[in-house]
């Protein structure tokens, strides 16, 4: 069986908690939260990152980005901020890739997320 932990999580071989889950990609919630909201979005296939992607993964890239938009209006937030590390020098450490969603609670939005 694959190492890698998110493949792990995909079948269950790891306990969590699912936000939601269809054909192409799944939610969990990051277990080191970096925000209020901070949910991981990862595909069923095992994909490194985005330096591995070609055109043929085009649909499930979209379906991933409007899965972005569906939390946000899931957990009603007004703002969120996404972000895709691809490759060991941008700090990715899970090889397996994910789009972290990072956000402010609702009744916090005025709040600025720090950085960038
Ligand atoms: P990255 O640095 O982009 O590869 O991010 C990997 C993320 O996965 C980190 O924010 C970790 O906190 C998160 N993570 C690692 N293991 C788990 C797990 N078992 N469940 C949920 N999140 C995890
Ligand atoms: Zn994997």
């Amino acid at each position: 069986m694959s190492e890698c932990i998110f493949c792990k999580i995909a079948t269950g071989a790891i306990p969590s908690e699912k936000i939601m889950d269809n054909n192409t990609f799944f939610v969990i919630k990051d277990i080191r939260p970096k925000a209020p909201v901070h949910l991981l979005l990862i595909p069923h296939q095992h994909i490194p990152s985005l330096l591995e992607v070609d055109p043929s993964h085009g649909a499930l890239l979209g379906n991933m980005l409007l899965g972005l938009k569906s939390l946000a209006k899931q957990y009603e937030l007004d703002g969120f901020r996404t972000i895709i590390n691809s490759g060991q020098s941008s700090g990715q450490e899970v090889f397996h890739l994910h789009f972290h969603l990072l956000a402010n609670n609702t009744n916090t939005s005025q709040q600025r997320l720090p950085g960038f």
